[in-house]
């Protein structure tokens, strides 16, 4: 019988994935449905399905949005071309990209610029990267780390710089660092590594849960790739892992004879699935926290949803009508509002 959960902090939503969730619930409020949204806005399958029902239609090309239409594009960060099209085709168009994202984006441009040949390190596929590679296609190449370096093609006497997808698992990037640093002794990388703070921080989280817990629990979505960095990890740590997306996920056989289980979640998993996650191992000790570094990062809404939400504050000041802009109080008062709090409007 478990007897006790311990319980990772931090864990859950990052600061990308908070301002991306309140963008879009901004959107459901302000907008008729449908909404657009480029891509699923997070990797969390609960999520994306409340917003669905909510009015929002994901799409994974941006022609498929209808002229006109509000549109926002997701956290993980999206071509250039598919921005400028967004923008064309939209009366709104609101680009929820995590900062970090944005700041390798920068790098890629910045990088293919002054002629070098990028190691972009990331897994093939997944949104970030894709978006990522296309700032500079002519110039980055992607290595899945999976497969490991020698896809690389550099040209003759060529400088070679290495860059990442955020959500990467540290053994996968450190493991490609090593191999470029000695295939390519002049490699320019950055002093610290793309991996985000919120990546890093779970990571070290588990970890430090992996030396008490005789099984990890992982709340995510299969394509959550923060999500699966965790459960490698935790596997590494030689702790069986598990990845669950709810409650009903937990398998009982998993906890058979097991006192300690450590739970997490990846950086885009709702906390009400962890609590009922808990609730069903019904640990007879309860659960108990353990922290590992305290996180205050918070990023503001994009720059076009607050135009946005200041002219239609702007409208309704001078008299006109137009929908409510919802439950979530004053645009300026974001700071103190969570990701939770706005999926609870939604009904999530
Ligand atoms: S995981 Fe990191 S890079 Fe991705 S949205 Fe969160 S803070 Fe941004």
């Amino acid at each position: 019988m478990v007897t006790k959960v311990l319980l990772a902090d931090p864990r859950g939503f990052c600061a990308g994935v908070e301002m991306a969730i309140k963008s879009l619930t901004w959107m459901v409020q302000v907008f008729e449905p449908p909404v657009y949204c480029f891509h699923e806005i997070v990797h969390n399958g609960a999520v994306v399905h409340a917003f669905e029902e909510a009015g929002v239609i994901f799409v994974e090309d941006i022609d498929e949005v209808p002229v006109g239409r509000p549109v926002m594009l997701s956290a993980h960060g999206s071509a250039p071309d598919v921005v400028t099209a967004a923008t064309e085709r939209s009366a709104v168009m609101i680009d929820a990209v995590c900062p970090l994202v944005t700041k390798v984006h920068h790098e890629v441009r910045r990088l293919a610029g002054r002629g070098y040949e990028i190691i972009y390190v990331g897994h093939e596929g997944h949104d970030e990267a894709i978006g990522a590679i296309a700032e500079a296609p002519g110039s980055a190449q992607l290595v899945d780390p999976r497969i490991g370096l020698d896809t690389f093609v550099a040209s003759e006497g060529s400088q070679v710089a290495l860059l990442a997808q955020t959500t990467l698992g540290l053994y996968e990037w450190e493991g490609i660092l090593a191999d470029a640093r000695e295939r390519f002794p002049d490699l320019w990388t950055a002093r610290k590594s793309d991996l985000c703070y919120a990546t890093t921080n779970r990571q070290a989280a588990i970890q430090e849960l992996a030396l008490r817990s005789e099984v990890l629990l992982v709340v995510g979505s299969e394509n959550s790739s923060n999500t699966q960095a965790l459960v490698r990890v935790g596997h590494n740590a030689g702790v069986p892992t598990y990845r669950v997306d709810g409650a009903d996920d937990v398998d009982e056989s998993w906890l058979d004879g097991i006192e300690v289980v450590g739970v997490t979640a990846g950086a885009s998993a709702p906390d009400r699935r962890v609590q009922r996650v808990i609730e069903r191992i019904d640990p007879s000790e309860g659960s108990e926290l353990v922290k590992v570094t305290a996180e205050d990062e918070y990023f503001p809404l994009p720059p076009q949803l607050r135009r946005l939400m200041a002219s239609l504050q702007a409208l309704v000041e001078g008299g006109f009508s137009c929908r409510s802009p919802g439950q979530a109080g004053p645009v300026e008062n974001d700071r103190e509002f969570t990701a939770t709090e706005a999926l609870a409007i939604i009904g999530v």
